[in-house]
C-alpha cells in the first residue's frame, strides 16, 4: 500500500506500527450546525480508506471524536465559540444542538453509505483526560499559565512547523493584519490548551480544573480522545487540507510533548470540494447538505459516486451540472448490473486477477477513480459470464459502497407490463421472420418509455431505466 504522506510531502510504503493492525484516527464534525458535502467528502474519502485497508487484510482500529466543545470560529483562538453561535442561532441549549447535530451528521453518514467508526467520543466526555496531559506539559515546561488561559509554547516543540513545511515568518506575511493578536502569548503561535479567562461568559460547557472553571481549547481533544482509544501510538491521521494547521500541527505538538516520542507516522488529508464562487460555507451562499441534494431529487450516493470519479488529493469543484452527469453515469452503470445474471458458474481465476487490478488501484494512494475503471472493465469483459461478473461487482462494492447491486422495487402498473409483454412476442415473431428492422424498431419504441429489453439465453428480459 502505497500513500502520500502529508509529513514527508511524499508518497510512502505503508508500514504499521504493528504487523497487521492499523491505528487510525480520524477528525470528526463541530456539532453546531449540519455538515455540508464538503465536509462528507472527507469523511467519504476516509471511509474508503478505512475499508480498503480491510480489504488488504488489516485489521483497522479507528477512532473518531466529536467536537462539542472549544471550537472557536477562527481554527486559532480568536473569533466566537462555534456551539454557543449554534444555540443562539437556534434558541436552545449547546446541549441540545450538540445532541440534534451529532445525530443529523450520523444520519448523511448513513445515507452516504459511510461506516460508523466503531469508536466514537464527544470531547465533553475526555475533560480529566486533557486536564493530566496539561498538568504533564506545564511541569515539563512546554506550557504556560498566562492571565489565567493555560496555553502550550510552540517554541518548545521540536520542529513545529514540520507537517505545514513553511516556517513563522512565511505564515505570518498572510495573516499579520487578520489575526486578532492576544497580548498573554509568549509567542504570537502559541496556542490555548485550557480557557478559563472566557470571553464567552455566557459558556455553558465548563468544568473545574487546576487552573479555575473553564474548559479545554479544540486541539487537545484529538490528541486526548486518540491516547486514550488508540495508545500512544497512531499509525494513521486522517483529516481535510484545513486541517493541516493549526489543528493537526498542535495535535502533533502537544501529543510529542505529553510522550516524549514520535506520536503518528502517516498524515493523510483530503483536498476540499469548494462550490463554484470558491471556498464552501455554512453561511454564505447555497448551503450544500445531503437534505437539500435529497429535495432536488439526487440520491446521497450519486454524490458519493461524484466524489469516487475524483483523486481525494485533488480539489473539486461542485456543480448541480457535473453532479448531473455523475448521477447519469452512476445510474447507467446500476442498470447494467442490473441487467447481470446472477446464477452460474464463477471463474475463480478472473476474480482473483480483477481483484488484485482493484486491490493495486487502491494501494496506489487510494485511487478511487481507478478503482471504477476496474470495475467498468469488469462489465465491458466480454470473457466473463454474468455470474463472475454479478460476483466481481459485490466484492468491489463492499469498498466503494454504492449499492450497486441493491435495486428499488420498481412496481409497474398492470396496463403497462401487458404492453410491454406484448411488444416482445411481437419482437419475438418479427425475428423469427427474420425482419430485424421491425424489432429494432418495437426495441427503440420501448427504450423511449424507458424500457430496456435483456436478450438472454432464457428469453428476453426487460429492465426500467
Ligand atoms: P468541521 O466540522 O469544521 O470540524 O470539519 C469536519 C471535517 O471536514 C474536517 O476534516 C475538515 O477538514 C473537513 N472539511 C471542511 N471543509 C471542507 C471542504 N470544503 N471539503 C472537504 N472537507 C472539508
Ligand atoms: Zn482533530
Amino acid at each position: 500500500m502505497k500513500i502520500y504522506n502529508t509529513l514527508s510531502k511524499q508518497i510512502e510504503e505503508f508500514v504499521p506500527k504493528e504487523e497487521g493492525v492499523v491505528r487510525m484516527y480520524t477528525c470528526g464534525p463541530t456539532v453546531y450546525h449540519f455538515a455540508h458535502i464538503g465536509n462528507l467528502r472527507s469523511y467519504i474519502f476516509e471511509d474508503i480508506l478505512e475499508k480498503g485497508l480491510e480489504m488488504l487484510g488489516y485489521k483497522v482500529l479507528r477512532a473518531m471524536n466529536i467536537t462539542d466543545v472549544g471550537h472557536l470560529t477562527s481554527d486559532a483562538d480568536t473569533g466566537e465559540d462555534k456551539m454557543l453561535k449554534g444555540a443562539r442561532r437556534e434558541n436552545k441549549t449547546v446541549y441540545e444542538i450538540a445532541d440534534f447535530y451529532t445525530n443529523a451528521f450520523f444520519n448523511d453518514m448513513e445515507d452516504l453509505n459511510i461506516r460508523k467508526p466503531v469508536i466514537v467520543e464527544k470531547a465533553s466526555d475526555h475533560i480529566s483526560t486533557y486536564i493530566k496531559m496539561i498538568e504533564k506539559m506545564i511541569d515539563d515546561g512546554y506550557a504556560y499559565l498566562s492571565n489565567g488561559n493555560v496555553y502550550f509554547d510552540v517554541s518548545k516543540a521540536k520542529d513545529y512547523y514540520r507537517l505545514l513545511g513553511k516556517n513563522q515568518e512565511d505564515l505570518m506575511v498572510g495573516v499579520r493584519d487578520t489575526v486578532e493578536e492576544d497580548v498573554f502569548k509568549k509567542n504570537p503561535a502559541d496556542f490555548v490548551l485550557w480557557f478559563t479567562l472566557s470571553k464567552f461568559q455566557d459558556q455553558v460547557m465548563k468544568w473545574n480544573s487546576p487552573w479555575g472553571v473553564g474548559y479545554p481549547g479544540w486541539h487537545i481533544e484529538c490528541s486526548g480522545i486518540s491516547y486514550e482509544t488508540l495508545g500512544e501510538y497512531l499509525d494513521i491521521h486522517c483529516g481535510g487540507v484545513d486541517n493541516i494547521f493549526p489543528h493537526h500541527t498542535n495535535e502533533i505538538a502537544q501529543s510529542e510533548a505529553y510522550f516524549g516520542h514520535k506520536w503518528c507516522n502517516y498524515w493523510c488529508h483530503g483536498a476540499h470540494l469548494n462550490d463554484q464562487s470558491g471556498k464552501m460555507s455554512k453561511s454564505s451562499g447555497e448551503f450544500l447538505t445531503v437534505s437539500l441534494l435529497k429535495e432536488k431529487g439526487y440520491s446521497p450516493l450519486d454524490y458519493r459516486y461524484f466524489c469516487l470519479n475524483s483523486h481525494y488529493r485533488n480539489p473539486l469543484v461542485f456543480s448541480y451540472e457535473s453532479l448531473d452527469i455523475a448521477k447519469q453515469a452512476f445510474t447507467k452503470l446500476k442498470s447494467k448490473v442490473r441487467a447481470l445474471l446472477k446464477e452460474g458458474e464463477i471463474f475463480e481465476e478472473h476474480v482473483l486477477s480483477y481483484m488484485n487490478e482493484f486491490k493495486d488501484a487502491f494501494s496506489n494512494d487510494i485511487n478511487t477513480s481507478l478503482m471504477l475503471t476496474v470495475l467498468y472493465d469488469v462489465l465491458k469483459d466480454s470473457t466473463l459470464n454474468d455470474a463472475t461478473k454479478y460476483y466481481l461487482v459485490e466484492k468491489m462494492d463492499a469498498i466503494l459502497s454504492l449499492n450497486l447491486t441493491v435495486f428499488e422495487d420498481v412496481s409497474i402498473p398492470s396496463s403497462l407490463e401487458d404492453k410491454i409483454l406484448k411488444k416482445i412476442d411481437e419482437r419475438n415473431i418479427a425475428k423469427k421472420n427474420k425482419d430485424f428492422l421491425k424489432a429494432d424498431t418495437i426495441r427503440d419504441e420501448l427504450l423511449e418509455m424507458r424500457v430496456r429489453l435483456i436478450d438472454t439465453r432464457e428469453g428476453t428480459k426487460y429492465e426500467l431505466i
